[in-house]
């Protein structure tokens, strides 16, 4: 059985993807502060990205690291652009995004658009912050136009962190959405695994769910998992948190212990969950019967938490 202490010191040996801190600090102070903000923006190390329908350019520095393109203000697309303030790093560099309608083109062909499921596991800690920041303000504010309270256009403030209505001078602020995902474990260590229907074939993953009003995280992994595969759950434990501005998520992930090994599938959003040992999912990885969770979710280290290392890879099919 793992403790909490070996899954603090897994999780600092291989950080999962947009958890690692990337060293950026937010300087919420001076998002109100238009001089402030005027002089950051104008200063020369200043380094501005472009946001676009939550993609951004990547490239590669030439040294086998991929980065954000970033450029000067003075080169920076800011016509027609919303202007987010994003922070500054340990060098005192302050870092803009420009929310713009399409992303620059560039003269060279080096730059590529990514979004964030992509561009989260290539880029570097701060690099990876900077953007879930930004697409996160984007997604915000693509659906928050209106006055939630009398319908008026709103107008951004703060630097893109608040959108103000002229109408009844109510103040709103960006949106994260709380969802639970957790590993449930049996009394033999095995790990429940489940299926969405509209899954691809063979995808097994971790259980998940949003968090009700007035319901702490604890209670949403008891219901949430009752709900969907219709398993008892007692001891809950918190692992770490993941952003997932897809749109406005934040993961809270959890290791759980069921009561009843006992399988009631909610057929609805679950269509099949299974018990699985060690021994179980490595033989289903290797002869493709499953697919485990794979790419920048919380859900795959969840799963290797529970496994003790990297999961197998499938054998190739020729
Ligand atoms: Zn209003």
């Amino acid at each position: 059985m793992t403790t909490s202490t070996d899954r603090r010191s897994a999780t600092d040996t291989c950080p999962i993807t947009l958890t690692a801190t990337g060293g950026i600090d937010r300087a919420a102070n001076q998002r109100m502060d238009e001089a402030w903000l005027a002089a950051a923006w104008s200063h020369p190390t200043t380094r501005v990205f472009v946001v676009s329908d939550g993609q951004a350019l990547i490239e590669d520095d030439g040294a086998g690291r991929t980065e954000l393109v970033m450029m000067p203000s003075f080169d920076a697309p800011f016509t027609e652009a919303h202007r987010y303030f994003l922070g500054i790093d340990e060098d005192g560099v302050r870092y803009f995004a420009l929310q713009k309608d399409v992303l620059p083109g560039r003269m060279d062909d080096i730059a590529r658009p990514a979004g964030l499921r992509e561009a989260g596991v290539l880029l570097s800690p701060r690099d990876a912050e900077l953007m879930a920041h930004a697409v996160g303000l984007e997604n915000w504010q693509r659906t928050h136009r209106f006055c939630s309270r009398c319908g008026e256009r709103t107008v951004i403030a703060a630097a893109g962190h608040l959108r103000r209505c002229p109408a009844c001078g109510a103040e709103h602020y960006p949106r994260t959405d709380p969802a639970v995902i957790m590993l449930v474990t049996d009394d033999k260590d095995r790990a429940l695994l489940g299926r969405q229907i509209h899954w691809p074939e063979g995808r097994f993953s971790t259980l998940a769910g949003f968090v009700e009003p007035g319901e702490s995280l604890e209670a949403a992994v008891v219901r949430e998992v009752g709900e969907e595969a219709g398993v008892a759950v007692g001891e809950v434990e918190y692992v770490a948190s993941q952003p997932w501005p897809f749109p406005a998520s934040l993961m809270l992930g959890f290791m759980a212990r069921a009561t009843s090994p006992e399988i009631r599938v909610d057929g609805d959003e679950i269509e099949e969950a299974r018990w699985f040992s060690r021994e179980d999912i490595r033989e289903a990885i290797r002869t493709g019967e499953v697919l485990p969770p794979a790419g920048i979710s919380i859900a795959a280290r969840l799963v290797e938490l529970w496994y003790g290392g990297p999961l197998p890879r499938p054998e190739r099919k020729h």
